[in-house]
């Protein structure tokens, strides 16, 4: 799954093809999109946009390329951002490469108008959108003195240095690579995307411009962003069986949670009372209207915070309540049970789905293949005897035996052999459970498994060996 941190569907280029582009979209993976404002004219087509769709957002604000525009002030935009699906500020910035023969004195409306952007989203507490070109010192310093670091955002369609990018993420920036990054003529930023930690990492189109390789020079639209995904997993050595970790979702979902209608004041303090068990603290938010389906900054509801944090007296407090959603998943798919399955934790499993009916067999990956990612046997025992498929598959194609092989867990091997795993089950890339017992380097398994392969087939194995 993606998100495009960054497109603009309100131009023109894509007036008579709209369904088209949500519909590739769709196709692509691609599950949200950020549309973002570029002047306040505009400004209604995005939101537009964001509230006949469920899956795009909007931001306000304007671009500092636009010059003869309606200069916004710090009350519009915060009025603006109050509405539920306003999930950030911007895009807003420093420009100085149109800046042609004019003076530097001669542009300081734009870094003006950038403090008033600066401003809104500190007082309205969303992230900034910053677009920056051949300004980034005059960027740094301006988003230093407002101090931006209290709201934090992205610095996005990202061309600058790596010392830019580690001054940003202190402030509290995440970097968003546009398909720049995949042209080859960009080997500098591509060595800066590889040092970028994926937790900082966003991804993006800035359609209609800019399309990635292979459609390069093309009209750009929200599906490719899938293509600059793969592009940076490539660079970071980020291989698909772990793409459900890339992290690139975190500001997109960052304030999803007030879609719900809570000030995000709220939500931060819901977050924090969740992940240290402040059981007090959860039942005055819920008291005073805060819903118990919030989603943390992180995309994170806070029933699947309190399972990752093992918060448990919130957890009990969460499911008592007559509104818990237990299957509502994260920005990654996962949900509380499959959480609670990868971490092991048996009785909050049993608790999911005893009490709760959580679901067993939810499409793409669940708590089966998480429990066996890690070796959870007793987990995995409990989840199959209550139902879950012993032979399911991941998006990518794993098997519960194939997570399983690469965990190391023999008994847990053998107990889904018993139940009926199929070894000969393939994923997307061609790989069994033996090829992964061997890359993950589990000699015994890999031999196990492959004489039960000769009994069982009366063939020899060929392993495959690259991943
Ligand atoms: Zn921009
Ligand atoms: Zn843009």
């Amino acid at each position: 799954m993606f998100i495009d941190s960054h497109c603009h569907l309100d131009f023109p280029e894509f007036q008579s093809r709209l369904p088209e582009v949500l519909s590739n979209m769709e196709k692509a993976n691609v599950q949200n999109a950020l549309c973002v404002s570029v002047d306040l004219p505009d400004f209604p087509k995005v939101l537009k946009l964001a509230e006949d769709h469920a899956h795009l957002y909007a931001s306000v604000g304007v671009h500092p390329d636009y010059e003869d525009t309606p200069e916004p002030t710090v009350e519009f935009l915060v009025e603006m951002a109050k509405h539920p699906k306003v999930i950030a500020i911007g895009e807003t910035g420093l420009d100085y490469y149109r800046m042609g023969d004019r003076s530097y004195e001669s542009m300081e409306w734009q870094r003006e108008r950038f403090r008033t952007h600066i401003r809104a989203a500190i007082a309205s507490r969303r992230p900034l959108i910053i677009h920056t070109r051949s300004a980034s010192a005059d960027t740094l310093r301006i988003l230093k003195e407002e101090g931006a670091s209290q709201v934090g955002g992205v610095m996005h369609c990202f061309t600058e240095s790596l010392e830019v990018a580690k001054a940003a993420i202190e402030m509290g920036f995440f970097i968003s690579f546009s398909g720049i990054v995949t042209f080859k003529s960009a080997k500098d930023l591509q060595e800066t995307c590889r040092q970028v930690p994926l937790d900082k990492l966003l991804i993006e189109t800035d359609s209609p411009y800019l399309a990635p390789v292979p459609h390069r020079g093309k009209t750009n639209e929200p599906a490719w962003v899938a293509q600059v995904g793969e592009f940076v997993a490539g660079l970071k050595g980020v291989n698909n069986y772990f793409r459900l970790f890339f992290t690139q979702v975190a500001l997109a979902f960052a304030l999803i949670g007030t879609a719900y209608g809570q000030a995000p004041s709220q939500i931060a303090d819901f977050t924090k009372a969740a992940k240290f068990d402040d059981l007090s603290e959860v039942k005055d938010l819920v008291k005073a209207g805060v819903n118990v389906n919030t989603v943390d900054p992180y995309g994170d509801p806070m029933l699947v915070l309190a399972v990752k944090e093992k918060s448990l007296k919130v957890f009990d407090y969460l499911l008592s309540s007559p509104q818990i959603n237990v299957n509502k998943a994260n920005s990654y798919g996962e949900t509380p049970l499959m959480m609670a399955s990868i971490n092991g934790d048996l009785e909050l499993v049993k608790t999911l789905v005893e009490s709760k009916q959580a679901d067993l067999n939810k499409a793409g990956w669940n708590p089966l293949l998480y429990a066996c990612s890690k070796g959870r046997l007793d987990v995995a025992r409990f989840l199959v005897q209550h139902g879950a498929d012993v032979n399911s598959t991941s998006p990518n194609g794993s098997t519960p035996l194939m997570m399983a092989a690469m965990s190391g867990n023999e008994y847990l091997v053998k107990y889904l052999l018993e139940q009926g795993a199929d070894l000969k089950i393939r994923n997307s890339l061609g790989f069994s459970a033996i090829d992964m017992a061997k890359q993950y380097d589990h000699p015994w398994i890999e031999d196990g498994l492959i004489s039960r392969w000769q009994k069982l087939y009366k063939e020899p194995y060929i392993v495959r060996s690259q991943l």
